[in-house]
């Protein structure tokens, strides 16, 4: 069985591979390791490896292993599920980064809950690429809309857009996906100047991360290339 510490390296290989063919600049892609449904062991396991970015997606979950891990002191929190409304002041205390903002009333919720002392919460909407009617995100045509309001909201830093294209589809359709986010983001960015860095880009998983960077992916979000197979969830 290969170990935490050897998988972070060759994931990492894979996204230095990626960025260099697509002819980006070295170092332009972050790596996520999503570490739901995983031991606090296994996170501390990958600290030890140099990887100080986690994504998780269950609030408890997260705040459990927080507190497991509460001597790491340097480690990167980022929440990338659904949200709740509920939850949204133990998502806008615990963590530097939310993907999956989708909704003005919970941008709205994270900004106000946002403790003072802290830098603003990072954030990115999560959109609905290929209209699924399962699927958490907003529709594009609602960005604008979006971007407008929460770009005033003074918790928070708009940085760019999420998207978890339809895993069911082809692969040239897959990568149309991920243009597609692209091609928003640069739209956003013309047209909202001022709304914030709009310099993220959160796509592209284990299985697809070398075609989301060649799509401008600036977080790749790897769970099961990191950690290994989930448990199926019962
Ligand atoms: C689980 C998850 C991932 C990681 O998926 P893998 O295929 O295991 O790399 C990435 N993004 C989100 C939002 C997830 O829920």
């Amino acid at each position: 069985m290969s170990s935490i510490a050897d998988n972070l390296g060759s994931v990492t290989r894979r996204i230095q591979k990626a960025t260099l063919q697509a002819g980006r600049e070295p170092g332009s892609v972050n790596l996520l390791a999503v570490s739901k449904t995983r031991p606090a062991r296994d996170l501390r396991e990958a600290v030890t490896a140099g990887q100080l970015a986690f994504g998780e997606n269950y609030v408890q979950e997260a705040l459990e292993k927080m507190s497991e891990l509460s001597d790491l002191t340097q480690i990167d929190w980022h929440f990338i599920g659904p949200i709740q409304s509920n939850k949204t002041r133990q998502i806008a205390s615990a963590f530097s980064w939310v993907h999956s903002v989708d909704r003005l009333k919970v941008a709205r919720r994270l900004s106000e809950q946002r403790e003072a002392g802290l830098p603003p919460l990072n954030i990115c909407l999560q959109v609905n690429i290929n209209n699924e009617e399962s699927k958490s995100g907003c529709q594009p045509d609602d960005l604008p809309e979006l971007i407008r309001e929460t770009s005033q909201l003074p918790g928070l830093a708009l940085r760019g857009l999420m998207a978890i294209p339809d895993p069911g589809q082809s692969e040239s359709e897959l990568r149309e996906s991920f243009r597609k986010v692209a091609n928003l983001l640069k739209e956003l960015r013309r047209d909202f100047p001022e709304a914030g860095p709009l310099d993220t880009l959160s796509m592209g998983m284990s299985g697809d991360l070398e075609m989301a960077i060649a799509e401008g992916a600036t977080w790749v979000r790897i769970g099961t290339a990191v950690f290994g197979e989930r448990p199926q969830k019962s």
